[in-house]
């Protein structure tokens, strides 16, 4: 799991909150693990376990069930433990231009209910506040879960965002500038937000949950109607100076007939998006990239894709020629940065005709002599489930959680009324 919350402020340095979740993250990614595996997998002692799993069975996040016979050898009693799904709650939004959902998770990252939003125009950032947060409220109440047990809420945006404080700073999608999104929703809702970029989001959930699980250094293309990308090295997101690392939307790679949204014509956008694909079929009118636009670029490219052209077909070969283009940029990004992999996550990883593309750039790479290329993986994680993942990335399985809170909801009924 990314290592998402030592950036972000308050973290308390207490050891203590930080064996707790290292404990917590390591039942989260080995069901049904024992103490004993914890104690091996973590480097604490095996009575620092034994408390550690005391504290979170008594806040109802943690539960022991009878060990598996394994090879029905009689042995000391042992047992099981497992995440607790009705012990934390969680709340993931997605603002993109492919739609506006608001959704709850379980502590396991289980979905449990789901809802559009719709806007009349997502450009007015206080509507997008009032209508998000409303929304959550009445998705936690209508659930019947203990409120008391709602950790947080993460949200992933199309937007660049300075995650420390969820402010977004710029949004050309959205037309929003300086807005204090995480505040704000935090304000209405009473519960502590995050907020990330969305190809950021989906990198977390992909080490988490995902394709990615057990890299640290990973790359991920979040390609959809336009491109941008996300890196974490050592775990980390690197966010770059002015929080808006992984712009390889305007990467220069060639002259295209296309123009991209920041006026250049060689842009890594004018080759290998969604909306270059749609531009070269003819399926838009403009050769020029019109921000206003994007909601229709968004549609049309779901239709694409829903349409699963076969190869030999203009829109199939379309598809192939530009994921091809895609593999070839990444190698050469994977030379700079040297990641475990690289993934290709948004909208056209759903598209065979795309990843097949890809794939056979990387099939056809010629070797290098002592350099070993990245694993090419496509992302699985859907960016709703991503914003959840993120938001139990930063609630749950963090040194963040507040475990007296949970202890005491336990104590006074909480957990039944969590059922
Ligand atoms: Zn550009």
């Amino acid at each position: 799991m990314v290592k998402n919350n030592p950036q972000m402020p308050g973290i308390p340095s207490d050891l203590r909150r930080v064996h707790r979740s290292l404990v917590l993250r390591n039942v989260f990614a080995v069901p049904r693990g024992s103490r004993t595996q914890l104690a091996e997998e973590t480097g604490l002692s095996a009575m620092a376990i034994t408390r550690i799993i005391r504290e979170l069975i008594d806040a109802g996040l943690v539960e022991e069930v009878s060990k598996r016979n394994r090879n029905g050898s009689p042995g000391r009693r042992q047992v099981d433990l497992r995440i607790c799904p009705s012990g934390a709650y969680v709340v993931g939004v997605v603002i993109s231009a492919f739609g506006h959902e608001v959704a709850l998770f379980d502590a396991t990252g289980g979905l449990l209910d789901r809802r559009k939003m719709s806007f009349k125009s997502i450009r007015t950032a206080n509507e997008a506040v009032e209508v998000a947060s409303s929304t959550i409220l009445s998705i936690i109440a209508d659930a019947g879960v203990d409120a008391e047990r709602v950790l947080g809420i993460g949200i992933a945006i199309a937007a660049f965002v300075k995650t420390a404080t969820g402010t977004v700073t710029k949004a050309p999608y959205l037309g929003w500038q300086e807005v204090e999104l995480g505040q704000r929703i935090r304000s209405r809702t009473g519960l502590p937000v995050t907020v990330e970029n969305i190809a950021d989001a989906m990198n977390v959930a992909e080490q988490a949950k995902g394709a990615a699980a057990g890299r640290e250094d990973v790359f991920l293309a979040h390609q959809s109607v336009t491109c941008g990308a996300s890196y974490t090295h050592h775990g980390q997101l690197v966010r770059g100076a002015n929080f808006s690392a992984g712009q390889i939307g305007h990467l220069p790679v060639g002259e295209s007939a296309l123009v991209c949204s920041c006026g250049d014509n060689r842009c890594f956008n004018a080759h290998t998006s969604g909306w270059s694909v749609l531009a070269n079929l003819g399926r838009i009118d403009s050769q020029r990239f019109e921000t206003g636009e994007i909601e229709s670029y968004a549609r049309a490219l779901t239709q694409l894709i829903g349409e699963n052209p076969a190869p030999g077909t203009a829109a199939g070969d379309a598809l192939y020629r530009a994921g091809y283009q895609f593999g070839r940029t990444m190698q050469n990004v994977a030379l700079i940065i040297d990641p475990h992999a690289i993934v290709l996550a948004g909208k056209l990883s759903e598209s065979p005709a795309y990843v097949s593309g890809c794939e056979s750039a990387w099939r056809d790479a010629p070797a290098k002599l002592g350099y070993r290329p990245p694993e090419l993986i496509i992302g699985r994680v859907p960016a709703i489930r991503a914003a959840g993942i993120l938001a139990l990335d930063s609630f749950l399985y963090s040194p963040q959680l507040d475990i007296e809170g949970l202890t005491d909801g336990a104590a006074t009924g909480g957990r039944e009324a969590a059922r």
